[in-house]
């Protein structure tokens, strides 16, 4: 039998100016901005070849600055794999960080393993750095959750971010 190419949904999510619009971007366009509309969500589509496998992938770029909105909530219910993305140069945006995956738990049901990449951004701007990597990696180890450390600007490690999703979205939504 044919089995025609398999489509997930992505939702990045994370506090207002992290750089989610320029690591979609990066993704979706290999460009990057200085100045991306704040306010402006939008809905992209790419393929993408992960293990030899095309797969169509629809990324939903969030704009809510607000924690807890309940637009989160839909976003989340909607959503089948979560890129939750906060800034390596700000150290309030991985409490928010926290927050979206408690939230997301909580919707999705606790116990259901959800496919959730963590993202610290703007590698690039070393001098200033305020998470540190180990800070991130034990967060991360506690929470059993993939982290990657990225810089849209110089296109570093992006396309792992996106690859390790799809991963994560495969093998927990097999084809039926
Ligand atoms: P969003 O609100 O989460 O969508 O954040 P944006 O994508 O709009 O990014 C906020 C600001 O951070 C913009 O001025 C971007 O140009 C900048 N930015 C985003 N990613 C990077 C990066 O990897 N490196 C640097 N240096 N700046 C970045
Ligand atoms: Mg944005």
């Amino acid at each position: 039998t044919h089995v025609g190419m398999r489509q997930f949904n992505v939702v990045l999510l994370g506090a207002g100016g992290v750089g989610k619009s320029a690591l979609t971007v990066r993704f979706v366009k290999d460009q990057f901005l200085d100045h991306y509309d704040p306010t402006i969500e939008e809905e992209y589509r790419r393929t993408i070849t992960v293990d030899n496998e095309l797969t169509s992938l629809e990324v939903l770029d969030t704009a809510g600055a607000e924690q807890f909105t309940s637009l989160n909530e839909v976003y989340i219910k909607a959503g089948r794999g979560f890129i939750l993305v906060f800034s390596l140069t700000q150290e309030a945006s991985l409490k928010e960080v926290e927050n979206i995956r408690q939230q997301i738990y909580q919707i999705k049901g606790g116990g259901t393993n959800v496919p959730i990449v963590v993202v610290g951004t703007k590698l690039d701007l070393q001098s200033e750095r305020e998470v540190q990597h180990a800070t991130i990696q034990s967060l991360a180890s506690r929470w059993n959750l993939p982290f990657y450390e990225t810089s849209a600007k110089r296109n570093w490690h992006v396309n792992d971010v996106f690859e390790d999703i799809v991963r994560q979205m495969r093998e927990r939504y097999p084809p039926e």
